[in-house]
């Protein structure tokens, strides 16, 4: 075989993505103001970030950054359970508990990290994982890695799920997981989680639900979703958006806690989380209690834009929360009004299949608190002139 045989898998595998128009490139961007986003030069509003209460440039976040940093370096210079446990982490998982109102906490490096990490230590091949259809990748790459058989149920199913659980329950797995999120990433629709965790205990099997877009935006004083479910036994948050920093936590009983410092290698062979993340984590777990005001912000333009879209003929798909999705079908047309959006100085990216079904292309739209009256009704607006054009 020739040097060029030898790696002609990338090239035919880049050139597929060419000819299916699906090649996707890194840009690079700027962010100043905290709805502004900067691309080649142009400025636009930004409807497709995470920072959905613009913490990421909260002053508070950033000078705990630094005096953590000073105080106790620029690493943490180890993992867990070798001597990267410092005071902070444990005053941090300490605090989340007490807020969140689990057990315990431990801390992990992303969510992605956590989600495949915590999914391949609970779950073995003698165990069935059933997701729903909808659930993220990283809990999809999780299900795999364990060895897992693995059933997903329509999205949002219960009968289906619960279709699933009977029939599980007449084979001899070892354990039984159901996966869910509570708010999902690209539909912003909302799972029916009491009701999930009360099919997991009919069959006894265990719940294992993401958080990550809830935290901080929704639930009592944003605690997400997922607390004061009871029978959730794997809760996890991140803290890449609505926290503004970076990481992640699973809440769960003090004894998982013990179980995954013991048996998951997602948190025995890595470094743990430098001080400079624990310090904007922490700091903006002060303040996230206190920011019902934002939080209704949010929830106020996420109803505005879902009835200007609704009354302009567009499906919102079934979205709660402050993921809009506006469902355009097909890709073509989804990439050229997210071009002609961006003509509008609108930073609003179109989702395209693999990441939703084929015919599902969408633009999808993050709201954010930094978000202004104004900058909602141009996204309105050049909505209605698309459609209008
Ligand atoms: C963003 C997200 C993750 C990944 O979290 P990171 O900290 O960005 O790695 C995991 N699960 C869900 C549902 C997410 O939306």
């Amino acid at each position: 075989m020739s040097q060029g045989d030898k790696h002609s898998y990338i090239t035919s595998a880049l050139e597929k993505r060419v000819i299916e128009n699906r090649l996707r490139s890194l840009k690079t961007v700027q962010t100043s103001d905290k709805s502004i986003i900067k691309v080649d030069g142009k400025e636009y509003i930004n409807f497709s970030g995470n920072d959905y209460l613009g913490l990421s440039k909260h002053p508070d976040l950033i000078s705990k950054s630094h005096s953590f940093t000073e105080q106790y370096g620029s690493g943490s210079t180890a993992s867990r359970l070798i001597s990267g446990t410092l005071s902070i982490h444990t005053q941090l998982e300490d605090k989340l508990a007490k807020f969140f109102g689990y057990e315990a906490c431990l801390l992990f490096n992303s969510g992605f990290q956590a989600n495949t990490g915590i999914l391949s230590a609970i779950a073995d091949r003698h165990s069935l994982i059933i997701g729903d259809k909808k659930i993220h990748n990283s809990l999809i790459q999780g299900a795999k890695l364990s060895g897992a058989e693995f059933k997903r149920y329509s999205h949002n199913d219960l009968e289906h799920l619960e279709d699933l659980l009977k029939k599980a329950q007449k084979q001899d797995y070892n354990r039984v997981w159901v996966v869910t999120e509570t708010v999902f990433s690209m539909d912003g629709d909302i799972s029916a989680i009491k009701k999930i965790s009360g099919l997991c205990s009919k069959y006894s099997a265990h719940l294992y639900s993401d958080d990550a877009h809830a935290i901080g935006i929704l639930g009592e004083k944003g605690r997400g979703l997922n607390p004061g479910v009871s029978g959730v036994d794997i809760s996890i948050g991140t803290f890449g958006k609505a926290f503004g920093a970076f990481g992640a936590f699973v809440g769960c009983s003090r004894e998982m806690k013990e179980y995954l410092i013991n048996y998951c290698p997602a948190v025995i062979y890595t470094t743990s989380l430098p001080p400079s993340v624990i310090g904007s984590i922490d700091a903006a777990l002060d303040l996230i209690p206190a920011m019902d005001s934002e939080r209704q912000h949010v929830q106020d333009h996420s109803r505005a834009l879902k009835k200007a879209m609704t009354d302009l003929g567009y499906s919102t798909s079934d979205s709660n929360s402050q993921i809009v999705p506006i469902v355009i079908g097909k890709e073509d047309e989804t990439l050229e009004l997210s071009a002609f959006l961006a003509d509008h100085g609108i930073y609003a990216i179109a989702i395209r299949p693999p990441t939703v079904a084929k015919g599902a292309s969408r633009i999808r739209i993050t709201l954010t608190a930094s978000h202004s009256d104004e900058q909602v009704q141009q996204l309105i607006n050049a909505f209605k002139e698309w459609k209008n054009r």
